[in-house]
């Protein structure tokens, strides 16, 4: 069998927090034990959140950490033409479907929600004739495109994949996806001409990604991300999903919540090996 490859990648929309070094040592350790090639991927389709400097600020703190990574590093901003080339063919598959809505439309037509809690998008614009979709690109009306879940459900059949534990060489346990409970995801936005759930896929099996470690607040969206895997004709990967860090408030770590940053702690005086007990290596 060809060498295990794993990956690493965060988005660098502010500095990396205890959160993301727990998610770090995981896959750097799995990729220890596997024997594999780690690469890292900077995640930064959000143009308006991410900037150069946060991904300057990544590479600084993993090497503080001690973690190096395989070249080449893949910047996901310079792939748009790639992922576009991946909805295109979606789109000639009749998967995509371009959604007019507001996120006020939306939430208040939504029916329940998704597995984040997001409103769950009641399919509006699934129902447009090819009329009003035409006429309303062509006004130029705000568009971001959505995949037909249900139509894709129905051409792939049941969609399973693989997870390991922590020990990695236990038994596979073989996973339902239940992509559905998503609804119609957006593969492409209004802000950026991809979507997380697009890129991520489509940049997998660019790198030949066979191992998959990521915090478990991931592991529905991976659902998403098997049927479009199969759409697509990519290979799906083994997942491991790891705890999470939580902070005082019992919520997950975030950024946005303020969580102290690495560079924080390292200016306090913290140094690697702290940071390691503290998220319990
Ligand atoms: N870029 C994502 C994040 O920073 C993680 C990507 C993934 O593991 O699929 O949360």
């Amino acid at each position: 069998m060809s060498r295990p490859i794993l990956r690493f990648a965060p988005s660098p929309n502010g500095y990396l927090h205890l959160g993301h070094a727990l998610s770090a040592l995981v896959t750097w350790k799995a990729t220890a034990m596997l024997d594999g090639t780690v690469y890292l991927r900077i995640e930064d389709i959000d143009i308006q959140r991410c900037k150069p400097e946060f991904t300057q600020a990544i590479v600084e703190d993993l090497e503080w950490l001690g973690l190096s990574w395989a070249e080449p590093v893949l910047l996901q901003s310079e792939r748009f033409d790639i992922y576009a080339e991946a909805a295109n063919r979606l789109r000639q598959a009749d998967l995509l479907y371009p959604c007019f809505c507001s996120r006020a439309e939306i939430a208040a037509a939504a029916q329940g929600s998704d597995p984040d809690g997001a409103p769950l998008y009641p399919g509006t614009c699934r129902h447009l004739s090819n009329a009003e979709r035409i006429e309303r690109l062509e006004r130029g009306d705000p568009v971001q495109f959505r995949l037909d879940t249900g139509k894709a459900r129905d051409r792939t059949g049941m969609l399973t994949y693989s997870v390991i534990g922590p020990t990695l060489n236990d038994r596979p346990q073989i996973r339902y996806a239940r992509p559905e409970r998503w609804g119609d995801v957006v593969l492409q936005r209004k802000d950026t001409p991809t979507s997380y759930h697009l890129s991520v896929v489509v940049d997998d099996a660019a790198q030949g990604v066979t191992h998959l470690t990521r915090g478990r607040d991931l592991e529905a969206a991976t659902d998403i991300h098997v049927l479009l895997q199969m759409l697509l004709g990519l290979p799906t990967p083994i997942y491991h999903f790891h705890r999470l860090l939580l902070g005082d408030d019992g919520g997950k770590l975030a950024k946005s919540k303020g969580s102290q940053s690495l560079r924080d702690l390292r200016a306090q005086g913290w140094t690697p090996d702290d940071v390691r007990r503290a998220v319990g290596f």
